[in-house]
């Protein structure tokens, strides 16, 4: 998880290109590594391959020359054994026998001492005279020369050590032997023929094989006894392991690392076989060379193969960075022109980009994007517009309602209060009073409170308008209306019932307090003087009154029964009260 944390965060700081480019490098590296590596590893092998073949050759060509050599000192000797022209010659004089001998040493340098021994092993003759006379019936050269034709191996010098040695610290002499039986004129055994050959030609040799192969000389070759000593070499602390004589005299040429020394060095045994009818004395040779220096090609090559490698690599690598470039360099400028419309006010779109068809593809969408975009804030913008314009109007036109409906209310109220007041006394109307009276009523009704209702009618009033006239009747009942107004309480409703009759509506007060109050008022008007054109009137009032009941049904009953009590004021002589009981009726004299 915390990983893939830090990879995500790595790959958000690096652009596109950085990553195309890093990713195209390592999959061209990751290419070219496995081509070239596995180039670099099969030119290594058949490098490999012909550094064993080259030293398997220079083995197998030493041990031909060493087998075709002996072979044909073995057949020369064999020849000159054999020869019938000769045979008086090995019996005969030994001067002659010696002349053949030097003459054959002349023909061949490799050739160290040619000697005749007797049958007893006694020498008749030999080059140069040497070891004439000397018995050599010890040496295995004549014990088997007699017996037929014979090689001996490598040894070194027994008898002509001394008169071959030019000085006392100069190495030993060291002889390959060949020997044949001679015979006479007759068929006899005359003796045995033998030829020392110096083994110094196969140091000769060895150095031509090895300048023909290494002309720098980092080879060597061993020549070993069958018995692996060494006969050609350096003077090893250690003999050979057995499991390479094994391994050489199986016939198949084997290269194996030999890592025994300091410097590993690569090695091949091959046997000699011998030649014809020389039968081999079983040597083994042995080709070495460092391994560094036997692989030194093949892994310059590898080498070689590997930096070319490198180079494609780094060349791929760059290359990736160019075309990642090329690749996202326009939506690099894509990005920088969607970012200037974020910031510069002028700009509100991208230019179309090319590239790639994914890039125009994207480009186009964005500009169409950005069209739209642009449409809708525009569009936007006049909404917004309209709407300020609409508030405003409706603001206004609220205000104006607002002025309208206030006014209106106005109105209405004025109107509600000219339908509600009587205009003579400023006093309420009926339809006024009745909605209060009802309202009283059922308060009455619900919580048993008390209502009452006066009824005034100002007594003779005719005669006041047949007398006085018309106004002066006005200003009668103005008078009578002010004078009603004053002695109520603000709870008690006063209303002119029309012509000269009022009415009281009375709450919270019982028949007593009724009746008192109705005289009250009674005798306010019938104490006052009202005043018209000189006129000076005195007037009095008659008063009925009702208290609600059980049985009322509504304030109607209760009016009616203060009009019925009204009527009976008048009947019983007019300025008196009167209050009328729902079932009885109470008179109460002025
Ligand atoms: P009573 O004592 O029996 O009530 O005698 P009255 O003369 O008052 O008799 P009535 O109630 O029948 O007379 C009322 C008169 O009041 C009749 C009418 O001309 C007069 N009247 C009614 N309304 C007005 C008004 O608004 N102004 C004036 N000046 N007179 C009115
Ligand atoms: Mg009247
Ligand atoms: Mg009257």
């Amino acid at each position: 998880m915390a990983w893939t944390t830090a990879a995500r965060r790595f790959a958000d700081r690096l652009t596109v290109r950085h990553q195309t480019a890093m990713l195209t490098g390592l999959l061209c590296i990751a290419t070219v590594g496995i081509v070239t590596g596995g180039a670099a590893l099969l030119a290594r092998d058949r490098a490999t391959v012909n550094a064993h073949r080259n030293l398997a050759a220079m083995a197998q060509t030493m041990a031909d020359y060493l087998d075709q050599n002996m072979f044909e000192r073995y057949r020369e000797i064999k020849n000159i054994a054999g020869m019938e022209p000769l045979r008086e010659i090995w019996t005969g004089d030994a001067t002659k026998a010696r002349s053949v001998l030097n003459q054959i040493k002349t023909s061949l340098d490799d050739y160290a001492w040619l000697g005749l021994a007797g049958p007893d092993g006694t020498v008749r003759a030999a080059t140069r005279g040497m070891l004439e006379g000397v018995s050599v019936a010890k040496r295995p050269w004549f014990a088997n020369g007699l017996k037929g034709a014979t090689v001996e191996d490598v040894h070194d010098a027994k008898l002509l050590d001394s008169l071959l040695r030019l000085s006392p610290d100069a190495a030993p002499f060291r002889f390959v032997d060949v020997a044949m039986p001679v015979h006479d004129a007759n068929g006899a055994l005359a003796g045995v023929l033998g030829a020392h050959l110096s083994w110094n030609w196969a140091s000769e040799l060895r150095s031509h094989v090895l300048r023909k192969y290494d002309a720098r000389l980092e080879s060597d070759i061993w020549v070993l006894g069958r018995d692996g000593n060494v006969l050609l070499g350096p003077n090893l602390a250690e003999p050979v392991p057995a499991a390479w004589l094994q391994g050489a005299k199986s016939g198949q040429p084997a290269t194996f690392q030999d890592l025994r020394g300091e410097r590993p060095m690569l090695t091949t045994l091959v046997a000699t076989r011998g030649e014809g009818d020389y039968p081999g004395l079983g040597w083994i040779v042995v080709s070495r060379r460092p391994v560094d220096v036997a692989l030194a090609p093949a892994n310059s090559l590898a080498m070689k193969i590997g930096l070319l490698g490198l180079l494609i690599a780094a060349l791929g690598s760059a290359l990736a960075w160019k075309l990642a470039g090329t690749v996202t360099g326009p939506l690099t400028q894509l990005c920088s022109a969607i970012d200037r419309i974020g910031r510069e006010p002028g700009s509100d779109n991208v230019e179309r980009q090319h590239g790639s068809r994914d890039l125009l593809q994207l480009s186009g969408a964005l500009r169409s994007l950005l069209r739209r975009l642009g449409t809708a804030e525009k569009g936007a913008q006049t909404a917004r517009e309209v709407l300020r314009e609409l508030e405003i109007k409706a603001e206004e036109q609220a205000r104006a309602s607002d002025e309208k409906t206030r006014r209106l209310g106005a109105d209405i109220h004025t109107l509600r209060a000219l339908a509600d007041t009587d205009p003579l006394t400023s006093l309420f109307n009926r339809r006024a009073f009745l909605p209060f009276a009802e309202d009283a009523m059922n308060y009455f009704k619900r919580y048993k409170r008390d209502v009452g209702v006066l009824m005034f009618d100002i007594d003779h009033f005719k005669s006041v308008n047949d007398t006085f006239g018309h106004a002066a009747g006005d200003e009668v009942i103005r008078a009578v209306g002010k004078i009603i107004a004053g002695q109520v309480r603000t709870t008690d409703k006063v209303a002119r019932f029309g012509g000269e009759e009022f009415v009281v509506l009375l709450r919270e007060t019982d028949d007593a307090g009724a009746v008192l109050l109705a005289n009250r008022i009674r005798e306010a008007v019938e104490n006052t003087i009202v005043t018209q054109d000189l006129a000076h009137l005195s007037i009095t009032i008659s008063v009925g009154a009702a208290m609600a009941g059980h049985y009322d049904r509504d304030i109607e009953d209760v009016i009616a029964r203060a009009d019925a009590a009204l009527y009976q004021a008048k009947s019983g002589g007019r300025n008196r009260v009167v209050m009328v009981q729902p079932k009885m009726v109470l008179t109460q004299a002025a």
